[in-house]
Protein backbone atom coordinates (compact mmCIF):
# COMPACT_ATOMS: atom_id res chain seq x y z
CA UNK A 1 0.00 0.00 0.00
CA UNK A 2 1.47 3.71 -1.15
CA UNK A 3 0.75 6.29 1.45
CA UNK A 4 0.71 9.46 -0.90
CA UNK A 5 1.24 12.88 1.03
CA UNK A 6 2.16 15.70 -0.52
CA UNK A 7 5.94 17.72 -1.61
CA UNK A 8 6.56 20.50 0.41
CA UNK A 9 9.76 22.06 0.47
CA UNK A 10 12.16 20.04 -1.97
CA UNK A 11 10.47 16.36 0.01
CA UNK A 12 7.59 14.37 0.30
CA UNK A 13 5.75 15.02 3.59
CA UNK A 14 2.85 12.92 5.04
CA UNK A 15 -0.73 14.60 5.47
CA UNK A 16 -1.52 16.17 8.89
CA UNK A 17 -5.15 16.86 8.00
CA UNK A 18 -6.28 13.62 9.46
CA UNK A 19 -7.97 13.20 5.57
CA UNK A 20 -7.26 11.03 3.16
CA UNK A 21 -8.91 8.81 0.36
CA UNK A 22 -8.14 5.69 -1.37
CA UNK A 23 -5.99 5.81 -4.54
CA UNK A 24 -7.34 2.65 -7.01
CA UNK A 25 -6.24 0.45 -9.60
CA UNK A 26 -8.23 1.06 -12.09
CA UNK A 27 -7.65 -2.45 -14.39
CA UNK A 28 -8.52 -4.95 -11.33
CA UNK A 29 -10.16 -2.89 -9.02
CA UNK A 30 -7.64 -2.80 -6.04
CA UNK A 31 -6.85 -0.40 -4.08
CA UNK A 32 -2.92 0.82 -4.82
CA UNK A 33 -2.94 2.97 -1.44
CA UNK A 34 -3.91 6.08 -0.20
CA UNK A 35 -3.76 9.92 -0.63
CA UNK A 36 -3.65 12.44 1.75
CA UNK A 37 -6.49 15.21 1.58
CA UNK A 38 -4.73 19.00 2.82
CA UNK A 39 -6.48 20.95 5.05
CA UNK A 40 -5.46 25.01 4.64
CA UNK A 41 -2.76 24.94 7.13
CA UNK A 42 -1.03 22.13 5.05
CA UNK A 43 -1.53 24.72 2.08
CA UNK A 44 -0.39 27.84 4.08
CA UNK A 45 2.86 25.68 4.98
CA UNK A 46 3.50 25.13 1.00
CA UNK A 47 2.77 28.43 -0.03
CA UNK A 48 5.40 29.56 2.65
CA UNK A 49 7.86 27.75 1.21
CA UNK A 50 7.53 29.00 -2.25
CA UNK A 51 6.90 32.63 -0.85
CA UNK A 52 10.69 31.93 0.57
CA UNK A 53 12.55 30.27 -2.47
CA UNK A 54 10.86 32.87 -4.65
CA UNK A 55 12.93 35.53 -5.09
CA UNK A 56 16.16 33.85 -5.30
CA UNK A 57 15.11 32.07 -7.88
CA UNK A 58 13.81 34.79 -9.97
CA UNK A 59 17.02 36.32 -9.36
CA UNK A 60 18.88 33.49 -11.16
CA UNK A 61 19.23 34.49 -14.60
CA UNK A 62 16.73 32.87 -17.00
CA UNK A 63 19.54 30.66 -19.04
CA UNK A 64 20.66 29.04 -15.43
CA UNK A 65 16.81 28.21 -14.19
CA UNK A 66 16.36 26.85 -17.89
CA UNK A 67 19.43 24.55 -17.35
CA UNK A 68 17.42 22.84 -15.10
CA UNK A 69 14.74 21.78 -17.33
CA UNK A 70 16.88 20.15 -19.77
CA UNK A 71 18.20 18.13 -16.62
CA UNK A 72 14.81 17.14 -16.11
CA UNK A 73 14.16 15.96 -19.90
CA UNK A 74 17.08 13.85 -19.19
CA UNK A 75 16.06 12.17 -15.89
CA UNK A 76 12.32 11.42 -17.33
CA UNK A 77 13.89 9.75 -20.11
CA UNK A 78 15.81 7.40 -17.48
CA UNK A 79 13.08 6.88 -15.22
CA UNK A 80 10.61 6.99 -18.70
CA UNK A 81 9.22 2.98 -17.91
CA UNK A 82 8.58 3.44 -14.42
CA UNK A 83 6.77 6.84 -14.96
CA UNK A 84 4.36 5.07 -17.75
CA UNK A 85 3.84 2.15 -15.37
CA UNK A 86 2.79 4.46 -12.26
CA UNK A 87 0.22 6.66 -14.90
CA UNK A 88 -1.52 3.24 -16.58
CA UNK A 89 -1.91 1.84 -13.24
CA UNK A 90 -3.56 4.59 -11.48
CA UNK A 91 -5.44 6.34 -14.69
CA UNK A 92 -6.40 3.07 -16.42
CA UNK A 93 -5.41 3.89 -19.92
CA UNK A 94 -2.48 1.41 -21.39
CA UNK A 95 1.09 1.80 -21.20
CA UNK A 96 1.65 2.97 -24.66
CA UNK A 97 -0.96 5.61 -24.37
CA UNK A 98 0.30 6.16 -20.95
CA UNK A 99 4.13 7.11 -22.50
CA UNK A 100 2.12 9.37 -24.89
CA UNK A 101 0.83 11.64 -22.23
CA UNK A 102 4.54 11.90 -20.79
CA UNK A 103 5.81 12.64 -24.42
CA UNK A 104 3.34 15.02 -24.97
CA UNK A 105 4.53 17.16 -21.29
CA UNK A 106 8.28 16.78 -22.31
CA UNK A 107 7.26 18.57 -25.55
CA UNK A 108 6.25 21.88 -23.73
CA UNK A 109 9.52 21.39 -21.03
CA UNK A 110 11.44 21.54 -24.62
CA UNK A 111 9.47 24.56 -25.64
CA UNK A 112 10.38 26.70 -22.26
CA UNK A 113 13.90 26.00 -22.59
CA UNK A 114 13.36 28.95 -24.73
CA UNK A 115 12.01 31.01 -22.01
CA UNK A 116 15.13 33.31 -22.01
CA UNK A 117 13.50 34.77 -25.76
CA UNK A 118 10.12 34.48 -24.82
CA UNK A 119 10.76 36.31 -21.50
CA UNK A 120 13.04 39.12 -23.70
CA UNK A 121 10.85 42.64 -23.44
CA UNK A 122 10.69 45.28 -26.28
CA UNK A 123 13.07 48.63 -26.72
CA UNK A 124 12.22 52.27 -28.36
CA UNK A 125 15.31 53.96 -28.74
CA UNK A 126 14.51 57.78 -28.69
CA UNK A 127 10.71 57.53 -27.99
CA UNK A 128 10.76 61.64 -26.92
CA UNK A 129 13.85 63.76 -26.97
CA UNK A 130 16.07 61.78 -24.40
CA UNK A 131 13.71 59.58 -24.02
CA UNK A 132 13.78 55.48 -23.83
CA UNK A 133 10.95 52.93 -23.25
CA UNK A 134 11.30 49.71 -22.54
CA UNK A 135 9.23 46.93 -21.32
CA UNK A 136 10.26 43.70 -19.05
CA UNK A 137 8.66 40.34 -18.06
CA UNK A 138 8.45 39.50 -14.78
CA UNK A 139 7.33 36.28 -12.93
CA UNK A 140 3.92 37.02 -10.55
CA UNK A 141 5.20 35.23 -7.61
CA UNK A 142 3.54 32.30 -6.30
CA UNK A 143 1.03 30.36 -8.77
CA UNK A 144 -0.67 27.81 -8.93
CA UNK A 145 -1.95 24.60 -10.85
CA UNK A 146 -5.39 22.83 -10.11
CA UNK A 147 -5.16 19.75 -12.58
CA UNK A 148 -7.32 16.88 -14.41
CA UNK A 149 -7.32 13.12 -13.68
CA UNK A 150 -7.13 12.02 -17.48
CA UNK A 151 -3.35 13.48 -18.20
CA UNK A 152 -1.65 13.10 -15.25
CA UNK A 153 1.99 14.19 -16.64
CA UNK A 154 0.96 16.28 -19.56
CA UNK A 155 -1.29 18.89 -18.22
CA UNK A 156 1.24 19.10 -14.86
CA UNK A 157 3.88 19.65 -17.24
CA UNK A 158 1.98 22.71 -19.56
CA UNK A 159 2.07 24.28 -16.17
CA UNK A 160 4.97 23.63 -13.94
CA UNK A 161 7.27 24.22 -17.09
CA UNK A 162 6.56 27.63 -18.15
CA UNK A 163 5.75 29.13 -14.50
CA UNK A 164 8.74 28.14 -13.11
CA UNK A 165 11.22 29.00 -16.58
CA UNK A 166 9.90 32.68 -16.04
CA UNK A 167 10.87 32.35 -12.29
CA UNK A 168 7.99 31.96 -10.37
CA UNK A 169 7.32 29.09 -7.62
CA UNK A 170 4.37 26.83 -8.10
CA UNK A 171 1.94 24.81 -5.99
CA UNK A 172 0.64 21.98 -8.03
CA UNK A 173 -2.81 20.60 -6.96
CA UNK A 174 -3.19 17.04 -9.04
CA UNK A 175 -5.95 15.31 -9.16
CA UNK A 176 -6.45 13.24 -6.10
CA UNK A 177 -7.76 10.17 -8.84
CA UNK A 178 -3.62 9.70 -10.03
CA UNK A 179 -1.67 11.81 -7.70
CA UNK A 180 1.48 8.88 -8.15
CA UNK A 181 3.18 10.60 -11.39
CA UNK A 182 2.75 14.37 -9.99
CA UNK A 183 5.02 13.47 -6.99
CA UNK A 184 7.17 12.28 -9.06
CA UNK A 185 8.04 14.72 -11.58
CA UNK A 186 8.72 16.86 -8.27
CA UNK A 187 10.76 14.77 -7.01
CA UNK A 188 12.44 14.76 -10.58
CA UNK A 189 13.12 18.50 -10.82
CA UNK A 190 14.55 18.64 -7.20
CA UNK A 191 17.21 15.85 -8.67
CA UNK A 192 17.47 18.17 -11.49
CA UNK A 193 18.89 20.99 -9.69
CA UNK A 194 15.35 22.82 -8.59
CA UNK A 195 15.90 24.68 -5.60
CA UNK A 196 13.61 23.44 -2.57
CA UNK A 197 10.28 25.33 -2.32
CA UNK A 198 9.88 26.18 -6.19
CA UNK A 199 7.72 23.48 -6.88
CA UNK A 200 4.95 21.92 -4.34
CA UNK A 201 2.61 19.07 -4.53
CA UNK A 202 -0.45 19.17 -2.32
CA UNK A 203 -2.63 16.40 -2.86
CA UNK A 204 -6.34 17.04 -2.06
CA UNK A 205 -9.66 17.74 -2.87
CA UNK A 206 -12.54 20.89 -2.45
CA UNK A 207 -11.29 22.07 0.87
CA UNK A 208 -7.57 23.02 -0.36
CA UNK A 209 -8.93 24.34 -3.86
CA UNK A 210 -10.92 27.08 -2.08
CA UNK A 211 -7.82 27.18 0.17
CA UNK A 212 -5.77 28.24 -3.18
CA UNK A 213 -8.65 30.02 -4.53
CA UNK A 214 -8.55 32.44 -1.44
CA UNK A 215 -4.72 32.96 -0.60
CA UNK A 216 -3.94 36.09 -0.70
CA UNK A 217 -0.12 35.10 -1.91
CA UNK A 218 -1.11 33.21 -4.88
CA UNK A 219 -1.38 35.54 -7.97
CA UNK A 220 -2.20 32.98 -10.69
CA UNK A 221 -4.08 29.70 -11.04
CA UNK A 222 -4.29 27.66 -14.13
CA UNK A 223 -6.88 25.16 -14.19
CA UNK A 224 -7.83 22.56 -16.31
CA UNK A 225 -11.13 20.19 -15.14
CA UNK A 226 -14.79 19.54 -16.13
CA UNK A 227 -16.61 22.80 -17.01
CA UNK A 228 -18.75 23.39 -13.75
CA UNK A 229 -15.70 23.32 -12.02
CA UNK A 230 -13.63 25.51 -14.15
CA UNK A 231 -16.56 28.29 -14.25
CA UNK A 232 -16.38 28.17 -9.91
CA UNK A 233 -12.71 28.81 -10.26
CA UNK A 234 -12.50 31.34 -13.00
CA UNK A 235 -15.37 33.10 -10.85
CA UNK A 236 -14.33 32.87 -7.61
CA UNK A 237 -10.54 33.35 -8.36
CA UNK A 238 -11.16 35.97 -10.03
CA UNK A 239 -13.38 37.64 -7.46
CA UNK A 240 -10.54 37.53 -5.52
CA UNK A 241 -8.14 39.63 -7.68
CA UNK A 242 -6.30 36.79 -9.61
CA UNK A 243 -4.97 35.80 -13.14
CA UNK A 244 -6.92 32.98 -13.68
CA UNK A 245 -7.28 30.78 -16.80
CA UNK A 246 -9.64 27.66 -16.69
CA UNK A 247 -10.11 24.82 -19.44
CA UNK A 248 -13.16 23.11 -19.53
CA UNK A 249 -15.29 19.95 -21.00
CA UNK A 250 -15.92 19.33 -24.25
CA UNK A 251 -17.72 17.32 -26.97
CA UNK A 252 -15.73 17.41 -30.21
CA UNK A 253 -17.64 16.90 -33.60
CA UNK A 254 -15.97 15.28 -36.66
CA UNK A 255 -17.47 16.09 -39.58
CA UNK A 256 -17.50 13.56 -42.99
CA UNK A 257 -17.90 15.32 -46.10
CA UNK A 258 -19.04 13.21 -48.89
CA UNK A 259 -16.05 12.87 -50.93
CA UNK A 260 -13.83 12.19 -47.38
CA UNK A 261 -11.59 8.89 -47.91
CA UNK A 262 -13.73 6.39 -46.13
CA UNK A 263 -11.32 4.09 -44.81
CA UNK A 264 -8.81 7.07 -43.27
CA UNK A 265 -11.90 8.24 -41.85
CA UNK A 266 -12.72 5.51 -39.69
CA UNK A 267 -9.05 5.07 -38.62
CA UNK A 268 -9.01 8.58 -37.58
CA UNK A 269 -12.29 8.32 -35.77
CA UNK A 270 -12.21 5.19 -33.88
CA UNK A 271 -8.98 5.98 -32.58
CA UNK A 272 -10.27 9.42 -31.51
CA UNK A 273 -13.28 8.43 -30.58
CA UNK A 274 -12.08 5.29 -28.12
CA UNK A 275 -8.51 5.48 -27.58
CA UNK A 276 -7.62 6.53 -23.79
CA UNK A 277 -11.57 4.81 -23.13
CA UNK A 278 -12.74 8.53 -24.73
CA UNK A 279 -11.68 9.94 -21.65
CA UNK A 280 -9.77 12.97 -23.32
CA UNK A 281 -10.63 16.29 -23.58
CA UNK A 282 -10.10 16.02 -27.31
CA UNK A 283 -11.91 12.89 -27.49
CA UNK A 284 -14.07 12.66 -30.83
CA UNK A 285 -17.42 11.81 -29.65
CA UNK A 286 -19.78 13.12 -32.16
CA UNK A 287 -19.54 12.13 -36.16
CA UNK A 288 -21.55 14.25 -38.26
CA UNK A 289 -21.53 12.56 -41.79
CA UNK A 290 -22.83 14.79 -44.42
CA UNK A 291 -25.81 13.11 -46.36
CA UNK A 292 -27.52 9.90 -46.11
CA UNK A 293 -24.97 8.09 -48.58
CA UNK A 294 -22.16 9.17 -46.60
CA UNK A 295 -23.38 7.69 -43.13
CA UNK A 296 -24.80 4.61 -44.86
CA UNK A 297 -21.08 4.12 -45.78
CA UNK A 298 -19.33 5.52 -42.65
CA UNK A 299 -21.84 3.27 -40.49
CA UNK A 300 -21.21 0.10 -42.82
CA UNK A 301 -17.35 0.45 -42.26
CA UNK A 302 -17.41 1.78 -38.66
CA UNK A 303 -19.62 -1.04 -37.02
CA UNK A 304 -17.88 -4.01 -37.61
CA UNK A 305 -14.27 -1.92 -36.15
CA UNK A 306 -16.37 -0.62 -33.09
CA UNK A 307 -17.58 -4.23 -32.47
CA UNK A 308 -13.95 -5.80 -32.53
CA UNK A 309 -12.56 -3.23 -30.09
CA UNK A 310 -9.86 -4.58 -27.95
CA UNK A 311 -10.58 -3.87 -24.45
CA UNK A 312 -7.63 -5.16 -21.75
CA UNK A 313 -5.72 -4.49 -18.74
CA UNK A 314 -3.47 -1.49 -18.83
CA UNK A 315 -0.28 -3.29 -19.12
CA UNK A 316 -1.57 -5.55 -22.06
CA UNK A 317 0.16 -3.99 -25.07
CA UNK A 318 -2.23 -5.19 -27.34
CA UNK A 319 -5.04 -3.40 -25.86
CA UNK A 320 -6.83 -0.59 -27.42
CA UNK A 321 -8.10 0.54 -24.48
CA UNK A 322 -8.29 0.21 -20.79
CA UNK A 323 -10.31 0.64 -18.18
CA UNK A 324 -12.27 3.27 -17.07
CA UNK A 325 -10.96 5.61 -14.18
CA UNK A 326 -13.09 4.46 -11.21
CA UNK A 327 -16.21 2.44 -10.71
CA UNK A 328 -18.28 6.22 -10.50
CA UNK A 329 -17.19 7.15 -13.66
CA UNK A 330 -18.02 3.71 -15.53
CA UNK A 331 -21.61 3.96 -13.71
CA UNK A 332 -21.99 7.19 -15.25
CA UNK A 333 -20.95 6.21 -18.29
CA UNK A 334 -23.16 3.14 -18.70
CA UNK A 335 -26.32 5.57 -17.52
CA UNK A 336 -25.58 8.11 -20.53
CA UNK A 337 -25.83 5.10 -22.28
CA UNK A 338 -29.06 4.28 -21.35
CA UNK A 339 -29.94 7.54 -21.38
CA UNK A 340 -29.46 7.91 -24.87
CA UNK A 341 -31.78 4.68 -25.48
CA UNK A 342 -34.23 6.28 -23.76
CA UNK A 343 -34.13 9.09 -25.88
CA UNK A 344 -34.97 7.40 -28.87
CA UNK A 345 -31.09 7.01 -30.00
CA UNK A 346 -30.17 3.97 -32.35
CA UNK A 347 -27.54 1.72 -29.96
CA UNK A 348 -25.97 0.20 -32.82
CA UNK A 349 -23.09 -1.49 -30.33
CA UNK A 350 -23.86 -1.90 -27.01
CA UNK A 351 -20.72 -2.33 -25.07
CA UNK A 352 -22.16 -1.98 -21.55
CA UNK A 353 -22.26 -5.77 -20.83
CA UNK A 354 -18.47 -6.21 -21.44
CA UNK A 355 -16.77 -8.13 -18.54
CA UNK A 356 -12.76 -8.74 -18.49
CA UNK A 357 -11.80 -11.85 -18.06
CA UNK A 358 -9.40 -12.37 -14.97
CA UNK A 359 -9.66 -8.60 -13.85
CA UNK A 360 -13.63 -8.78 -13.01
CA UNK A 361 -13.24 -5.94 -10.43
CA UNK A 362 -12.31 -3.65 -13.12
CA UNK A 363 -13.93 -0.57 -14.77
CA UNK A 364 -14.43 -1.91 -17.83
CA UNK A 365 -17.12 -1.07 -20.91
CA UNK A 366 -16.64 -2.02 -24.57
CA UNK A 367 -17.22 0.65 -27.22
CA UNK A 368 -20.16 1.69 -27.75
CA UNK A 369 -22.23 3.45 -31.10
CA UNK A 370 -24.97 5.48 -31.25
CA UNK A 371 -26.87 6.27 -34.42
CA UNK A 372 -29.82 8.80 -35.18
CA UNK A 373 -28.77 10.96 -32.65
CA UNK A 374 -30.48 14.17 -32.31
CA UNK A 375 -29.57 17.98 -31.00
CA UNK A 376 -31.86 17.73 -28.59
CA UNK A 377 -30.97 15.00 -26.71
CA UNK A 378 -28.78 14.77 -23.37
CA UNK A 379 -25.97 12.44 -24.93
CA UNK A 380 -25.52 14.89 -27.51
CA UNK A 381 -25.77 17.89 -25.43
CA UNK A 382 -23.96 17.22 -22.58
CA UNK A 383 -20.12 15.49 -22.22
CA UNK A 384 -19.75 11.21 -21.37
CA UNK A 385 -16.22 11.09 -21.05
CA UNK A 386 -16.55 7.28 -22.09
CA UNK A 387 -15.98 4.78 -24.79
CA UNK A 388 -19.69 6.10 -26.78
CA UNK A 389 -19.80 7.65 -29.79
CA UNK A 390 -22.56 9.18 -31.52
CA UNK A 391 -23.69 9.44 -35.05
CA UNK A 392 -25.83 12.61 -36.00
CA UNK A 393 -26.59 12.67 -39.49
CA UNK A 394 -26.22 15.54 -41.29
CA UNK A 395 -28.76 16.55 -44.63
CA UNK A 396 -26.15 19.11 -45.94
CA UNK A 397 -22.66 20.90 -45.05
CA UNK A 398 -24.21 24.09 -43.79
CA UNK A 399 -26.24 21.65 -41.31
CA UNK A 400 -22.78 19.99 -39.99
CA UNK A 401 -20.95 23.48 -39.32
CA UNK A 402 -24.13 24.63 -37.44
CA UNK A 403 -24.33 21.95 -35.07
CA UNK A 404 -20.77 22.31 -34.36
CA UNK A 405 -21.22 26.24 -33.70
CA UNK A 406 -24.11 25.95 -31.73
CA UNK A 407 -22.75 23.44 -29.33
CA UNK A 408 -22.09 25.07 -25.95
CA UNK A 409 -18.91 23.28 -26.09
CA UNK A 410 -15.97 24.73 -28.60
CA UNK A 411 -12.75 22.88 -27.71
CA UNK A 412 -11.74 20.76 -30.32
CA UNK A 413 -13.21 19.86 -34.40
CA UNK A 414 -12.11 18.21 -36.99
CA UNK A 415 -13.32 17.86 -40.36
CA UNK A 416 -12.88 14.97 -42.89
CA UNK A 417 -12.31 15.73 -46.68
CA UNK A 418 -10.76 16.43 -49.94
CA UNK A 419 -11.96 19.09 -50.81
CA UNK A 420 -10.15 22.15 -50.04
CA UNK A 421 -12.43 24.63 -50.84
CA UNK A 422 -14.92 22.77 -47.90
CA UNK A 423 -11.57 23.12 -45.87
CA UNK A 424 -10.78 26.55 -45.69
CA UNK A 425 -14.42 27.86 -45.28
CA UNK A 426 -15.04 25.28 -42.13
CA UNK A 427 -11.62 26.41 -40.68
CA UNK A 428 -12.48 30.06 -41.51
CA UNK A 429 -16.21 29.78 -40.38
CA UNK A 430 -16.23 27.51 -37.19
CA UNK A 431 -16.85 28.52 -33.73
CA UNK A 432 -14.20 25.88 -31.48
CA UNK A 433 -10.70 26.97 -30.87
CA UNK A 434 -9.01 23.99 -32.13
CA UNK A 435 -9.32 22.77 -35.37
CA UNK A 436 -8.02 19.85 -37.62
CA UNK A 437 -8.27 19.11 -41.44
CA UNK A 438 -8.18 15.66 -41.57
CA UNK A 439 -6.52 15.23 -38.52
CA UNK A 440 -8.91 13.79 -35.60
CA UNK A 441 -7.29 15.31 -32.75
CA UNK A 442 -6.02 18.44 -33.44
CA UNK A 443 -3.98 19.44 -30.19
CA UNK A 444 -1.67 22.21 -31.33
CA UNK A 445 2.24 21.24 -31.02
CA UNK A 446 3.97 22.64 -28.25
CA UNK A 447 5.37 25.89 -29.56
CA UNK A 448 1.55 27.22 -30.45
CA UNK A 449 -1.41 27.24 -27.81
CA UNK A 450 -3.94 25.06 -26.98
CA UNK A 451 -7.12 26.27 -25.44
CA UNK A 452 -10.93 25.83 -26.64
CA UNK A 453 -13.54 28.66 -27.05
CA UNK A 454 -17.27 29.18 -25.35
CA UNK A 455 -17.83 27.01 -22.07
CA UNK A 456 -14.63 25.45 -22.87
CA UNK A 457 -12.72 27.78 -21.83
CA UNK A 458 -12.32 31.01 -19.44
CA UNK A 459 -10.08 33.17 -19.84
CA UNK A 460 -8.68 35.23 -22.37
CA UNK A 461 -5.46 33.19 -22.55
CA UNK A 462 -4.07 29.95 -23.92
CA UNK A 463 -2.13 27.13 -22.24
CA UNK A 464 1.63 26.66 -23.44
CA UNK A 465 3.17 28.30 -26.50
CA UNK A 466 3.57 32.11 -26.51
CA UNK A 467 0.24 32.66 -24.16
CA UNK A 468 2.07 30.61 -21.66
CA UNK A 469 5.02 33.34 -21.19
CA UNK A 470 1.97 36.23 -20.67
CA UNK A 471 0.00 34.07 -18.46
CA UNK A 472 3.01 33.90 -16.03
CA UNK A 473 4.58 36.94 -16.35
CA UNK A 474 3.58 40.71 -15.79
CA UNK A 475 4.42 43.37 -17.85
CA UNK A 476 6.33 46.41 -16.41
CA UNK A 477 7.02 49.36 -18.97
CA UNK A 478 9.95 51.88 -18.56
CA UNK A 479 10.04 55.17 -19.52
CA UNK A 480 13.30 56.54 -18.70
CA UNK A 481 15.19 59.78 -19.89
CA UNK A 482 18.29 60.74 -18.83
CA UNK A 483 18.34 64.62 -18.73
CA UNK A 484 21.71 66.30 -21.31
CA UNK A 485 21.73 68.83 -18.42
CA UNK A 486 19.34 71.33 -19.59
CA UNK A 487 16.57 71.52 -17.34
CA UNK A 488 13.10 72.36 -18.54
CA UNK A 489 11.24 73.18 -15.50
CA UNK A 490 7.97 71.79 -14.25
CA UNK A 491 5.69 70.55 -17.07
CA UNK A 492 1.73 70.02 -16.14
CA UNK A 493 0.19 68.81 -19.14
CA UNK A 494 0.45 64.88 -19.93
CA UNK A 495 3.50 64.34 -21.81
CA UNK A 496 2.70 63.23 -26.01
CA UNK A 497 5.54 62.14 -27.92
CA UNK A 498 3.98 65.19 -30.67
P1 LIG B 1 -12.87 17.64 -12.47
O1 LIG B 1 -13.44 18.95 -12.82
O2 LIG B 1 -13.70 16.69 -11.68
O3 LIG B 1 -11.54 17.86 -11.57
C1 LIG B 1 -10.51 18.71 -11.98
C2 LIG B 1 -9.80 19.23 -10.74
O4 LIG B 1 -10.71 19.99 -9.95
C3 LIG B 1 -9.24 18.13 -9.84
O5 LIG B 1 -7.98 18.52 -9.36
C4 LIG B 1 -10.27 18.05 -8.72
O6 LIG B 1 -9.71 17.66 -7.49
C5 LIG B 1 -10.80 19.47 -8.62
N1 LIG B 1 -12.21 19.50 -8.21
C6 LIG B 1 -13.18 18.59 -8.48
N2 LIG B 1 -14.36 18.97 -7.94
C7 LIG B 1 -14.14 20.13 -7.31
C8 LIG B 1 -14.98 21.03 -6.58
N3 LIG B 1 -16.27 20.79 -6.38
N4 LIG B 1 -14.42 22.16 -6.09
C9 LIG B 1 -13.12 22.42 -6.28
N5 LIG B 1 -12.28 21.61 -6.97
C10 LIG B 1 -12.77 20.49 -7.48
O7 LIG B 1 -12.34 16.97 -13.81
P2 LIG B 1 -11.75 15.52 -14.02
O8 LIG B 1 -12.85 14.53 -13.93
O9 LIG B 1 -10.54 15.30 -13.19
O10 LIG B 1 -11.26 15.63 -15.54
C11 LIG B 1 -12.08 15.41 -16.64
C12 LIG B 1 -12.61 16.71 -17.19
O11 LIG B 1 -11.53 17.58 -17.54
C13 LIG B 1 -13.41 16.54 -18.47
O12 LIG B 1 -14.52 17.40 -18.43
C14 LIG B 1 -12.44 16.96 -19.56
O13 LIG B 1 -13.05 17.41 -20.76
C15 LIG B 1 -11.71 18.05 -18.88
N6 LIG B 1 -10.43 18.33 -19.50
C16 LIG B 1 -10.29 19.48 -20.22
C17 LIG B 1 -9.10 19.76 -20.84
C18 LIG B 1 -8.92 21.04 -21.61
O14 LIG B 1 -7.78 21.41 -21.87
N7 LIG B 1 -9.97 21.74 -21.96
C19 LIG B 1 -8.04 18.85 -20.74
C20 LIG B 1 -8.22 17.69 -20.00
C21 LIG B 1 -9.42 17.43 -19.38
Amino acid sequence: MIEYGHFIGGKRVAGTSGRKQDVMQPMDGAVRGTVALASQAELRAAVENAKAAQPTWAATNPQRRVRVLMKFLELVQRDYDELADILAREHGKTIADARGDIQRGLEVVEVCIGAPHMMKGEFTDGAGPGIDVYSMRQPLGVVAGITPFNFPAMIPLWKIAPAIACGNAFILKPSERDPGVPIRIAELFIEAGLPAGILNVVNGDKEVVDAILDDPDIKAIGFVGSTPIAHYIYSRGTASGKRVQCFGGAKNHMIIMPDADMDQTVDALIGAGYGSAGERCMAISVAVPVGNDTANRLMEKLVPRVESLKVGPSTDSSADFGPLVTAQALERVKGYVDIGVKEGAKLVVDGRGFKMQGYENGYYMGGCLFDNVTADMRIYKEEIFGPVLSVVRAPRYEDAIKLANDHEMGNGVAIFTRDGDAARDFASRVQVGMVGINVPIPVPIAYYTFGGWKASSFGDLNQHGPDAFRFYTKTKTVTSRWPSGIKDGAEFVIPTMN
